[in-house]
């Protein structure tokens, strides 16, 4: 069984900041990744406010940061840990086929997207049902959808769909978008399209989507909208059942709780990043994953 002084479970800006602050300190360290490295941080079309880059998108910065990492770490890809355990004063992961023991453990497993649950939402996926505009995009070039959500990443993932040249309209359930003012600014003078108040009841078509059924919520009124795409975009949910698997507390929406050190109720495990809930912005996810690396190398020397 192969040895480290922390392991590191998920790639993202928390998990790999936690890498170089770990690896830095001297500790053997291993990150593990389910997927790729990146997670839905690299999703982000562009970013205005990473500090010390003007725009940046999530992907580049994901590979700058992974490059770093490697320096540091190493970064086992497509390995998901299934199970974690105490043996005596180390913790052992189980993951596709292998063991590992480590000193330390930190949770950045970040999150996955929240689905609409709506009639014809998973007979779509891969058919014109999308959750990521920088994934899918391309596809839809020429071609005609609906981003549904009114947050930062509804209002990025549609500004990209229209930079790329996409027919983009937004679908929100509200009056008032929860985006940040700049991100509306910019909608109003791509003149984006909104559908107010609106909330999609079903998705339909027969091979692909075809169309998607609105209902206004102000009005009462149902509105069939012809369409080639939906990119779902209305949140996340953390992936967290590993770690209250292994007994970490959630609080009532699943996120790990934790201290200001990143330190959870278990000894020598911490959580950083998107799976810990609060303000889910990179430069926190960063900066929770170098406390995370910092409070570990306190605990063990
Ligand atoms: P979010 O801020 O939670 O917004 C989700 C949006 O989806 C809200 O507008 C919400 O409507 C809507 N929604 C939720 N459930 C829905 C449902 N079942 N049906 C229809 N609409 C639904 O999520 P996010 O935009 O993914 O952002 C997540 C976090 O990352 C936030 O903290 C955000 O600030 C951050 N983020 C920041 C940036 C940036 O810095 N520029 C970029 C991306 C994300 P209501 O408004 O009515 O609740």
């Amino acid at each position: 069984m192969e040895e480290y002084d922390i392991i590191i479970i998920g790639a993202g800006p928390a998990g790999l900041t936690a890498a170089i602050y770990s690896g830095r300190q001297n500790f053997r360290t291993l990150v593990l990744e389910k997927m790729v490295t990146g997670g839905v941080g690299s999703e982000v079309p562009m970013m205005e406010n990473y500090p010390g880059f003007q725009i940046i998108a999530g992907k580049e910065l994901i590979e700058l940061m992974k490059n770093q990492a490697l320096k540091h770490s190493e970064i086992r890809e497509k390995e998901e840990v299934k199970k974690i355990e105490k043996v005596g004063d180390k913790i052992k992961l189980s993951a596709d086929g292998k063991e590992y023991l480590t000193k330390a453990l930190i949770i950045s497993t970040g999150s996955k997207h929240r689905r609409l649950e709506v009639p014809g939402e998973l007979d779509f996926i891969g058919q014109g049902v999308c959750y990521c505009a920088t994934c899918d995009g391309p596809l839809y070039q020429g071609k005609r959808v609906l981003v549904i959500g009114g947050g930062n990443s509804a209002a990025q993932e549609a500004l990209y769909l229209d930079n790329i040249g996409v027919y983009v309209a937004m679908v929100h359930r509200r009056d008032e978008l929860r985006a940040e003012q700049y991100l509306q600014d910019k909608l109003k003078e791509k003149d984006i399209p909104i559908f107010w108040d609106s909330v999609v009841e079903e998705i339909k078509g027969e091979n692909r989507v075809k169309s998607v059924l609105l209902y206004n919520r102000k009005t009462e009124e149902k509105k069939e909208v012809e369409i080639d795409g939906v990119f779902i975009s209305i949140g996340d949910i953390p992936s967290s059942q590993l770690a209250a698997d292994m007994g970490a507390k959630l609080d009532k929406n699943g996120y790990i709780i934790t201290n200001k050190a990143q330190r959870t109720n278990l000894p020598l495990v911490y959580a950083a990043g998107d799976v810990t809930g609060g303000v889910r912005q990179w430069v926190v996810a960063c900066s929770e994953g170098a406390i995370a690396a910092l409070s570990a190398y306190e605990d063990l020397i």
